[in-house]
């Protein structure tokens, strides 16, 4: 069934991210595309892999640790993008290849502790509130420029850039101000310092375009490749 369906929906997929990228004046071969697989089963993960998706995201600890374990596959990135508890911070850094929801100054703290602690380092993207939304986490406000800094000169972090999620609407200004917030406040935090990477982790199935057109550079997409999830 997965199959059947990602045969339909990644070739469609793959063409509204190349037309938005054409429309921003970008390359389509400069937005990633991560495939969310939260809430389906390990069918639909070796489909994927199977049509050449190794970017997989699940934003749950237990459910990515219980799919690499089932998948038993070396070839994949993984991705956690849910929002992330201080005391499963030794998980996520184990288990994934990157965090995009670094949401907060003391999460930040725990995973540089655990990384250092490892004698490793971990990649993370932080996450902001870009749209002031009290549902959403994340770094919010004018004092997110300093303590993402602040963050990025911890020991054992590796800040690849930012992560955003935009509220849920059909407004398209809402929704490119949210996603041009994020931009700016990446230029604006990389004319500080080399210490924050150029990843701009925004679009979802309802808003990729308008996420693609504001310069994202990588997408994170459930329904338009697998279908609707339960719950
Ligand atoms: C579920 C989820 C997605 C994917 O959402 P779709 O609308 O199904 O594409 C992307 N990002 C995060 C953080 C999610 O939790």
């Amino acid at each position: 069934m997965y199959r059947d369906l990602l045969s339909e929906n990644l070739p469609a997929l793959r063409d509204r991210m190349a037309e938005a990228a054409r429309a921003g004046g970008r390359d389509p071969g400069d937005v990633r595309l991560v495939a969310v697989t939260k809430g389906h089963p390990l069918e639909a993960l070796q489909a994927a892999l199977e049509a050449g998706l190794h970017d997989l995201g699940e934003n749950r600890v237990g459910e990515l640790e219980h799919k690499i374990g089932e998948l038993d596959r070396d070839d994949v990135t993984w991705h956690m993008i849910g929002h992330l508890q201080r005391r499963k911070a030794p998980r996520a850094m184990e288990a994934s290849d990157l965090i995009h929801s670094m949401d907060s100054p003391r999460l930040a703290r725990r995973l540089s502790r655990v990384a250092t602690e490892a004698d490793r380092t971990v990649r993370v993207l932080a996450q902001v509130n870009t749209s002031g939304e009290d549902s959403k986490g994340g770094f919010e406000g004018e004092a997110a420029l300093e303590r993402i800094h602040e963050a990025s000169e911890l020991p054992g972090l590796e800040v690849e850039g930012l992560m955003t999620m935009a509220p849920y609407t059909e407004d398209e200004a809402v929704l490119s101000g949210t996603f041009r917030r994020l931009r700016e406040l990446s230029e604006r935090l990389r004319s500080l310092t080399d210490a924050v990477g150029p990843e701009l982790s925004m679009g979802m199935t309802n808003d990729l375009e308008i996420a693609i057109r504001e310069g994202s550079t990588m997408v994170r997409i459930g329904t338009a490749l697998f279908g609707e999830r339960d719950g």
